[in-house]
């Protein structure tokens, strides 16, 4: 028998849009290639480069309703005028499986995940400051200027309730930030509810 079976962590990664969470999930998923990430359905249209099936699933708004309706989702929300949602059954299997789960998903999804689900620990990723945020949406040069107003408008009341995370994480150096981030994923592999079995299984062959 393996010494440890253990389950696969959670990990619930939100931020204002354009404070580097991309940039930060797709290093940590680079280092433990492992560890899956949670695909999100959106109705929002792909920016240049994003995959369907894996950066998001792209669906039109009456496909999004009818999983809705059909039970797919672990939590939905609408977002800066579109909708996302978490498809439950592929996570639910993973985590059960052993295999690490990366979620990008915003105040709102983290909350349901951890208030209906009891599920998954929650990292919140900070803009330095309100300037550099707006410097980093413009800069991505893939958003409307609308787009961006309507972002750095919703970045105020998200980060006000950044709060209750279990960890805040400034990106403002991204090695440094890259750092931490990755410093909470091995702490929270480490946490006894991932381990079930574990000691009974190094006392199981303890004599003396
Ligand atoms: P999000 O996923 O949070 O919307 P992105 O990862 O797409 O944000 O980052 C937004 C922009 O900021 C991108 O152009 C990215 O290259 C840049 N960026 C990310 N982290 C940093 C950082 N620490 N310093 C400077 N630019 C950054
Ligand atoms: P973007 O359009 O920039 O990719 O994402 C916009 C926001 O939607 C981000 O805050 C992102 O974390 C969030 N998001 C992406 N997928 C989901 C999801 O499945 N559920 C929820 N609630 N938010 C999501």
């Amino acid at each position: 028998m393996k010494p440890d079976n253990r389950l696969g962590l959670a990990l619930i990664i939100t931020a204002p849009s354009g404070a580097g969470k991309s940039t930060l999930i797709k290093r940590l998923l680079a280092e433990f290639p492992t560890a899956g990430f949670s695909v999100s359905c959106t109705t929002r249209s792909p920016r240049p480069g994003e995959r369907d099936g894996v950066d998001y699933e792209f669906v039109s708004v009456e496909e999004f309703k009818a999983r809705i309706g059909r039970d797919h989702f672990a939590e939905w929300a609408e977002v800066h005028g579109n909708y996302y949602g978490t498809p439950k059954q592929g996570v639910l299997d993973s985590l059960a499986s052993g295999r690490d789960v990366i979620f990008d998903i915003d105040v709102q999804g983290a909350k349901l995940l951890k208030g209906n689900l009891n599920l998954g620990r929650t990292v919140f990723i900070l803009p330095p400051s309100r300037a550099e945020l707006a410097r980093r949406l413009a800069g991505r040069g893939s958003d409307s200027p609308e787009t961006i107003a309507r972002r750095m408008a919703n970045a105020r009341s998200e980060i006000a309730q950044a709060g209750w995370f279990d960890h805040l994480v400034v990106n403002d150096a991204l090695d440094a930030a890259y750092d931490e981030l990755r410093a909470v994923y091995l702490a929270e592999r480490a946490r006894p509810e991932l381990h079930p079995g574990l000691l009974e299984s190094i006392l199981g062959g303890w004599t003396g």
